[in-house]
């Protein structure tokens, strides 16, 4: 049994390429190529440069000295919010930007919903010398000014979206929208494992310098390459996957996944979607979607732009259902005190998602000697308005 994608793009019975006629022919192109391109010596040279000299890599692994008093084990911090742009987003934009120019795309399309990704998107953009579109919910344009800023100022074109409650499901409608209507030119950017087959497989493979570079920095910390217990926040998924990925099929590694509980998981107002959701399509494939009877996509609500999603990427649907991963829910408020705690014990503001991750913490039990490494996805500043409203 593998946790990972098989050759028609499911996961157990998730994933898959649930797509409009009109994308078959550059969806199909894409599965035949994204694996011969990210295996090509070429690419992975050019990739790994950039994520050392332009992203910053390796990410360090930081032992939380204070943290770990607090919790009783030994935590390890996988500091991701120190790459360039401040997330994981930026590993995943670069070598999708370099897949689309092996594939002659000059114009780029990307959703984004905390806009860490289209800022990211963006900056690979300006890098490699590409039309940049951005579809962003107009909530998140509003509750996420800065990044608007950022991206208008690396070059790209920011469209606000009107439909929906107006976040990152709706900026994601869209984006699908304009890649239908401009397949053979534009390349679209997906910024989680969530998407058509390959998006999801793709997207896994490009974050999994994540769990890459854990193995050896915690064999320099501790002596032995796997930990006890990996965390992660998931909206979509991708961080947690670049986490995981080279300790899927490691069973002495327990994997705890936290998603967004918004006011509770027995609310209207949540986005646990993988606690709430029922099998059905969203974005291309077949996985956990908040829906009603209808089958009506229920609008999802998380104080979190980037976990506020109706869906969940399809490998961490069966996660979930195989029994793999632990899935838990962390509410608003939670993830608030989380990063009020991390802030004052490490001196680290973390971003408003990997606080879910961070809040998930005290819904655990530890043994003293239990490694555990968290991944810290994204740094606060985007959140300060949003943290300082809440203090209390
Ligand atoms: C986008 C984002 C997330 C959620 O996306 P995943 O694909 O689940 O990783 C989490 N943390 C930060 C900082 C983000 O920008």
């Amino acid at each position: 049994m593998t946790y990972n994608v098989d050759q028609l793009g499911f996961y157990g019975t998730y994933g898959g390429a649930y797509i409009p006629e009109i994308l078959h022919q550059c969806v199909q192109d894409l599965q035949e190529a994204y694996l011969p391109i990210i295996e090509d010596p070429e690419f992975q040279k050019d990739f790994r440069t950039l994520l050392r000299d332009y992203a910053g890599r390796p990410s360090p692994l930081y032992y939380a000295h204070r943290l770990s008093d607090r919790y009783g084990c030994k935590i390890y911090l996988k500091r991701e919010d120190l790459n360039h742009t401040g997330a994981h987003k930026i590993n995943n934009a670069l070598g999708q930007a370099l897949i689309a120019r092996r594939l002659g795309k000059k114009r780029i399309i990307a959703e984004t919903g905390a806009g860490q990704h289209g800022v990211a998107t963006a900056t690979v953009c300006a890098l490699l010398g590409m039309e940049c579109v951005v579809y962003m919910g107009k909530t998140d344009v509003e509750r996420q000014h800065l990044n608007v800023e950022r991206m208008k100022m690396l070059g790209a074109k920011v469209v606000p979206v009107t439909s929906g409650n107006m976040t990152l499901k709706d900026g994601t409608n869209e984006a699908i929208r304009d890649w239908c209507c401009h397949p053979a030119d534009s390349y679209y950017i997906i910024g989680s494992t969530v998407g058509p087959h390959p998006y999801p497989d793709m997207v896994a493979r490009l974050q999994s310098v994540i769990s890459e570079e854990i193995k050896w920095q915690l064999q320099e910390h501790e002596g032995r390459d796997y930990p006890d217990v990996l965390m992660a926040c998931v909206g979509g998924g991708s961080n947690a996957a670049g986490t995981i990925y080279h300790y899927l099929n490691d069973p002495r590694v327990r994997i705890i996944l936290a998603e967004a509980g918004g006011k509770g998981i027995d609310t209207c107002m949540t986005a646990a979607t993988i606690q709430r959701g029922k099998p059905g399509i969203i974005h291309g494939s077949k996985t956990l979607v908040m829906q009603d009877e209808d089958g009506q996509i229920q609008e999802p609500y998380s104080i979190s732009a980037g976990l506020d999603y109706p869906g969940i990427g399809p490998m961490h649907a069966n996660l979930a259902k195989t029994g793999r991963a632990t899935i838990l829910a962390v509410n608003d408020d939670e993830a608030i005190r989380a990063a009020y705690e991390l802030t004052l014990l490490e001196g680290i503001i973390p971003a408003l998602e990997s606080a879910h991750a961070l809040g998930a913490l005290e819904k655990m039990q530890f043994k003293p000697d239990d490694v555990v490494v968290l991944t810290v996805s994204g740094r606060g500043d985007k959140d300060i308005e949003t943290y300082l409203r809440f203090k209390d």
